[in-house]
């Protein structure tokens, strides 16, 4: 398979080089040239999750891996559970926080390190993963690619604006994980990594790449999960499920797009988002207008120029289009507060602030179609913000606990791309 630019003024490209630069040359993001209608119905509902990634992400890779190294990408990236957790025979919770790091990032993060350290390693200077992070995205990918040979990792996290835990997870690592705490907001760290692309000078001195959702070693491996989810769904209660996503960069949504756009029986895509109102805003005004990020009780969704826009426009040709696709509500943090309460004091279900995102949206807007909500972390990474409203502490799992008794290794920097230590790299595995 071949891969394209959105803006289609560069050429085409295999899977390995796509995501080897993981932006396109003109600025654009790569998107693949079709997508194989897998029969998904066709797949026993109990087909496990790891043989499901190797029959349904085969067909991009084909060309370019054998078979055998591909096989053994997926077995080594995704040797968690991934449990569809059925409330009723209506409603289902997709519970993708059973990774190293309890967020759902840990699926590309993992994938995307196992497809460097293979093809990135071949020549002679280390590949340089750029990251920038509200939170989640940073702490998977360090761990992901913590003391890999050939790769050092630049996490960029907007000081002050992640909790305790998440911190940990993006500076508990040293060697060749540098963790720097930008002054500024996520859209500034994300706009700092744009401009290291733009510098041809910094592309080609370091082998520049990115582990945020702009690369599509990062979001083609979450079709998966949501191919898996909805495939379960549909064998158990024969209906295509609204499908509710805790959204920010639009990475998860749009691969729930692409899973759909594959044969997998999901019904309506809704983005639930938090106080960031960008996308909501743009389907009823029908024109695109990134914002800045504000601060929410849901960080590792504030974001006010989601990245894959740009793809998911592409996918439907114009906002308009889009709008007829896609459905968005934008929850505020009192409702994120209520959310977590009622779940835990109703159900005795404790959720993190994104999830209760999607389930406010459920109960509000959903209540009494089949329906799916997607679970994008564990609770435990926002202690903070859940243990005050349910009144007592959150059980830490044994990951976590081990990863915050770790030295934290961080730099304080303003937002410029002179402030990253692009020439200290001497890294050897040991
Ligand atoms: C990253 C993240 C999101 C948002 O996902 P996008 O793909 O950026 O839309 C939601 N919840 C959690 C916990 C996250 O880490």
């Amino acid at each position: 398979m071949k891969f394209y630019s959105t803006r289609k003024s560069c050429e085409e490209v295999n899977s390995i080089q796509a995501v080897l630069a993981g932006l396109a040359p003109d600025g654009g993001l790569y998107i693949p040239s079709n997508f194989p209608n897998t029969s998904f119905i066709g797949l026993a509902p109990e087909t496990p999750f790891v043989e499901r990634a190797k029959e349904i992400l085969w067909p991009f890779f084909s060309a370019d891996l054998d078979r055998g190294s591909f096989n053994s990408i997926c077995e080594k990236s995704f040797d968690f559970p991934v449990p569809l957790r059925f409330r009723n025979q209506q409603e289902a919770v997709l519970e993708l926080f059973n990774g190293p790091t309890l967020a759902f990032k840990d699926f590309g993060a993992r994938f995307l390190a196992e497809f460097l350290e293979r093809f990135g390693e071949t020549q002679e200077k280390p590949v340089t993963v750029l990251v920038a992070t509200s939170g989640d995205t940073g702490g998977a990918v360090a761990a992901a690619f913590f003391n890999r040979p050939g790769i050092r990792v630049f996490v960029l996290f907007p000081k002050g604006r992640v909790s305790d835990r998440q911190r940990a997870q993006l500076t508990c690592w040293g060697k060749n994980v540098f963790s720097y705490a930008v002054n500024g907001t996520f859209d500034d760290c994300q706009k700092l990594v744009k401009a290291a692309f733009s510098e041809v000078s910094i592309c080609a001195a370091h082998r520049l790449t990115t582990a945020n959702s702009i690369n599509l070693g990062r979001v083609l491996p979450q079709i998966v999960y949501h191919s898996h989810a909805a495939s379960i769904f549909y064998h158990k209660t024969g209906e295509k499920p609204v499908y509710i996503v805790p959204t920010g960069n639009l990475g998860n949504t749009l691969a729930a797009f692409w899973a759909k756009e594959m044969g997998a029986p999901i019904g309506k895509i809704v983005a639930a988002v938090n106080e960031n109102r960008a996308i909501p805003d743009a389907l009823i005004s029908r024109k695109w207008t990134p914002r800045h990020a504000i601060q929410t009780l849901a960080n590792a969704m504030d974001v006010g120029n989601p990245s894959n826009m740009e793809r998911l426009i592409h996918l439907f040709g114009n906002i308009e289009s889009l709008s007829q696709k896609i459905q968005a509500f934008s929850v505020s943090d009192s409702s994120i507060q209520e959310t977590i309460r009622n779940s835990f004091f109703g159900k005795g279900e404790i959720l993190c602030p994104h999830t209760a995102v999607a389930e406010y949206v459920r109960t509000k807007y959903f209540a009494n179609d089949p329906a799916i909500i997607v679970s994008t972390a564990s609770p435990a990474k926002f202690e903070t913000i859940v243990e005050p409203l349910i009144g007592k502490p959150v059980e830490i799992p044994p990951k976590l606990l081990e990863l915050l008794s770790k030295p934290l290794h961080e730099k304080v920097i303003d937002p410029d791309l002179s402030n990253l230590d692009w020439d200290d790299f001497i890294f050897t595995k040991n």
